[in-house]
């Protein structure tokens, strides 16, 4: 039997601890800190969860207008808080019962690489234990970036980790970038009563997504009241001021540092064995997820030019073990990967947008169709935003991007037509049940066909 030990018991890890028992394989995993990783503990479902909360308070905040008074409305943050810890709690014992099921052997402690047979694991309790096996994953993840010469105290300068375990958010908050973390914080401050003000150095927020999606999502926010200062950055802090490029000084009870995640790569024992890097992220052949010596995989945030996105590591996970179980290479379509930023209204994007298409020399056709006519999106007074279908010049469907209610879930139609390169003629010849917000998409693609009808 094969033996294999996984470094890092985050998505990345635990999926592949878990996949391993499809297969005739051995597996040990080891886990610094809480099972679930950044995902679970400090990352996408802590950030959910707020966002869920300011929802809600949204919701109630504006029931009015359909005629349903909510008087004394008050937020016991105190339970908001409990109620957050508890479902991460719930997930993270969901995992150890998974692995448990898998015959996965969880070691607690810290994992470094000896040679490429061997890990050695520090042990909580102080004593150390060897483990040998044919190959090795590294699956260790990542930690929020810092900016040059502004150190993170967790108490007035906090990153995202410290961020999701308020108790209650801060009354005035600088986020400094304006990337997937940073949009959703702003909008969820925003629907708990909050100001914030969101700084970035790029010409329009969520760089590398679609610019007619992205500037939607921050004309809506804008008139919601975030505050953005695009091409701008901070040049200090003082006290509690922040200084900006542009001049403006003005005062904060807490900056969120939200520039980025950075390989966790330092520490594992990397210099004992062949392994190439590049500013720290591991290159590794995308058909295995085999880096440079052959037996050692790495999986998920710590991999070179890949996306960070817990469903991207769940899959590198199946894919890499895999290759190690049957030897067969399934490489992924990082294209029909959709990318979700949770915000209200959401945005989701998969495959080319207009700036990728041109930067790739693709020639593309589009369409879109917003939301102000759907019958549904009125309803819920969410009639804002669009839906963009592009298709390659007389060919398949190569993207999207949708910035309105539940986008995140109807990209999930175009993440299809993407992977399995349907022509524009082919999808909308499909019927959306009506009302719905998929209709948006149906329509979007009567539009690529040159014949929409509303
Ligand atoms: C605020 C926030 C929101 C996010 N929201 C989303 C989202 O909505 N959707 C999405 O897809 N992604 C989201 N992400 C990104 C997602 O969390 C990561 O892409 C994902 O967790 C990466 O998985 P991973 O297994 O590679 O690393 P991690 O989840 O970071 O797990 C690595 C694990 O390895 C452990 N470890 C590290 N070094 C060692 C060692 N030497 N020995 C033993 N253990 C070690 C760590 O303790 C950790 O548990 C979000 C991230 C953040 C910060």
């Amino acid at each position: 039997m094969k033996k294999i030990t996984i470094i890092g018991g985050g998505p990345a890890g635990y999926a592949a601890a878990l996949y391993a028992n499809n297969f005739d394989l051995e597996v040990t995993l080891v886990e610094s800190d809480v099972l679930g990783g950044t995902c679970l503990n400090r990352g996408c479902i802590p950030a959910k969860y707020w966002l869920h909360v300011a929802e809600l308070n949204h919701e109630i905040s504006t029931s009015e207008n359909y005629g349903i008074n909510i008087e004394g409305k008050s937020i016991d943050w105190n339970k908001t808080a409990l109620k957050r810890i508890e479902i991460v709690e719930k997930l993270v014992s969901g995992i150890k019962l998974l692995l448990k099921s898998k015959d996965v052997n969880v070691i607690e402690g810290w994992g470094s690489i000896e040679n490429k047979n061997s890990v050695l694991v520090k042990k909580l309790d102080g004593t150390t234990e060897k483990i040998e096996s044919d190959y090795i994953i590294l699956a260790t993840g990542s930690k929020p970036r810092n900016l040059p010469n502004i150190e993170p105290d967790e108490n007035f300068i906090v990153t995202s980790d410290s961020a999701l375990n308020w108790e209650e958010p801060p009354k005035k908050v600088c986020i400094v970038g304006a990337g997937a973390i940073g949009c959703e914080f702003a909008s969820l401050l925003n629907d708990l009563g909050s100001e914030a003000t969101v700084v970035e150095m790029a010409k329009e927020i969520l760089p590398g997504l679609d610019k007619r999606t992205s500037g939607e999502l921050r004309k809506q926010l804008s008139k919601r009241g975030v505050d953005f200062k695009l091409n701008s950055s901070i040049k200090a802090i003082e006290g509690n001021t922040v200084n900006f490029s542009d001049g403006e000084k003005k005062g904060y009870d807490c900056v969120l540092i939200a520039v980025g995640r950075a390989p966790l790569t330092e520490n594992i024992g990397l210099e004992n064995v062949n392994i190439s890097l590049e500013n720290g992220f591991i290159n590794v052949d995308l058909d295995t997820f085999q880096t440079s010596e052959e037996n050692i995989f790495a999986l998920g945030d710590i991999v070179n030019n890949t996306p960070q996105l817990a469903h991207a590591a769940f899959a590198e996970a199946i894919s890499s073990v895999t290759y190690i179980a049957l030897g067969e290479k399934k490489p992924l379509d990082y294209n029909a990967i959709p990318y979700v930023v949770y915000t209200r209204p959401e945005l989701a994007e998969v495959g080319l947008n207009a700036e990728k298409a041109k930067s790739e020399d693709i020639e593309v056709e589009q369409a879109q169709h917003s939301f102000a006519g759907v019958g549904r999106a009125m309803i819920t007074e969410q009639n804002q935003g669009l839906v963009k279908v592009y298709a390659q010049k007389e060919g398949p469907i190569v993207g999207a991007s949708v910035c309105g209610p539940s986008a995140g879930e109807m990209i999930h139609e175009i993440m299809y037509m993407v992977g399995w390169e349907a022509l524009p003629e082919e999808a909308a010849e499909f019927i959306h049940a009506h009302p719905t917000l998929s209709e948006a998409v149906g329509e979007s693609l009567l539009g690529l066909t040159g014949k929409g009808l509303h």
